[in-house]
């Protein structure tokens, strides 16, 4: 059989491995006699796997003592607004950086809560670049800064981090975490939704730090509280434990393709391959600024969009699937999470270098 290569922008490809290891330990997990899916949330068999996930984590993404590990639900949506209930701190107003379709939603959603001062905007230009850091206009009475590190409709990547001072940096990393280091100490929130490059829908991961838990007024829903989760080590309901245990696999599986600096290497060469054959074709055409393209989430068109139905049919024909762009963008895209192979990005270029042949 061919193989299939998914192209998906999320849910996503998760690595072969690990689906095949959650295959063999579906029915019982190790002699436990029991499937993972219905363990005891509070059963010593569940509190080592939840446990050793979230030290997995840390060692990945090298977290600092003074940080916690959240594994919330609800999607990074939840977030847009958990995130102003809780970081507002009696203040009235929150910086956020407008550079695509998610931050825009982030926006919509803290406007309900408190003013928010756009700091700087894409949105000149449908949204094909981060503005320059020197542009924005910081406020230093702000509750927090919040970006959006990956777009993943428009294929943006922000390489750089603002230097906001004491203001806390709260960041959506729901489509590039794990795809590189970062450095968690630069900021006071992370949140992302597993969906991309962590494991199955249903989880959140959220990294906050310490001293930013606690302020939530007592008017704020007791499951949206971050002190309730944190307090109660994610436990206070269910948690979405399958998920859970899924995102530990991935965690491992990381560790063994050599952690997050070898998973850059990797994901650079990567993206490489396919944006150096898009702009050297002369037929294919990357919408994004160079120095912001996404590693993660590749969009392209072709020359004209009245071929896109013909290519995503070839395609497919060719076992490369959902490479449709997002409505609001048209044209392709191309998502590589860590979890895709090298050669299903060898296989497309391959595809794309005979389809812009024939249709010259
Ligand atoms: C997918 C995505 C979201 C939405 O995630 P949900 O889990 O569906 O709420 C938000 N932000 C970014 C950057 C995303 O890629």
């Amino acid at each position: 059989m061919k193989p299939i290569f998914n192209f998906s922008a999320g849910p996503a490809v998760l690595p072969k491995e690990v689906l095949i290891q959650a295959q063999a330990e579906l029915p019982d997990w190790h002699a436990s006699g029991m499937s993972v899916m219905e363990m005891s949330h509070r059963g010593k068999e569940f509190m080592q796997i939840a446990a050793e996930a979230e030290q997995d984590l840390r060692d990945l993404m090298q977290i600092p003592q003074q940080y916690r590990v959240l594994f919330l639900q609800g999607g990074a949506h939840l977030q847009f607004s958990m995130v102003p209930l809780n970081l507002l701190r009696n203040k009235s107003s929150a910086d956020y950086v407008n550079t695509g379709i998610w931050s825009k939603k982030a926006i919509d959603e803290a406007a309900k809560f408190c003013q928010v001062n756009v700091v700087a905007s894409s949105s000149d230009k449908n949204y094909s670049y981060v503005p320059d850091l020197a542009t924005w206009q910081l406020n230093p009475n702000a509750a927090y800064l919040h970006i959006t590190s990956n777009e993943t409709i428009g294929g943006v990547e922000m390489f750089t981090l603002p230097d906001s001072g004491e203001v806390p940096l709260v960041c959506d990393m729901s489509s590039h975490i794990l795809s590189r280091p970062v450095d968690v100490s630069r900021y006071g929130l992370i949140y992302a939704g597993a969906q991309k490059n962590i494991g199955p829908a249903g989880l959140t991961i959220v990294i906050i730090r310490e001293d930013l838990i606690g302020h939530a007024a007592s008017s704020v829903p007791t499951m949206l509280d971050y002190k309730i989760h944190a307090e109660n080590e994610s436990m206070y309901n269910t948690p979405p434990t399958y998920a859970i245990y899924m995102a530990g696999l991935v965690f491992k599986w990381l560790k063994q393709q050599g952690g997050l600096a070898a998973m850059e290497q990797r994901n650079i060469e990567k993206a490489n391959l396919l944006y150096d054959y898009i702009d050297a074709s002369n037929f294919y055409r990357s919408p994004v600024a160079l120095e912001n393209r996404s590693r993660m989430n590749i969009p392209f068109t072709l020359p004209d969009s009245s071929m896109d139905a013909a290519f995503l049919q070839a395609a497919q024909q060719q076992g490369l699937l959902q490479l449709k762009g997002h409505k609001l963008v048209g044209g392709m895209r191309a998502s590589i999470y860590n979890a895709m192979p090298i050669e299903g990005v060898q296989t497309l270029v391959a595809f794309m270098q005979q389809f812009a042949k024939d249709n010259k």
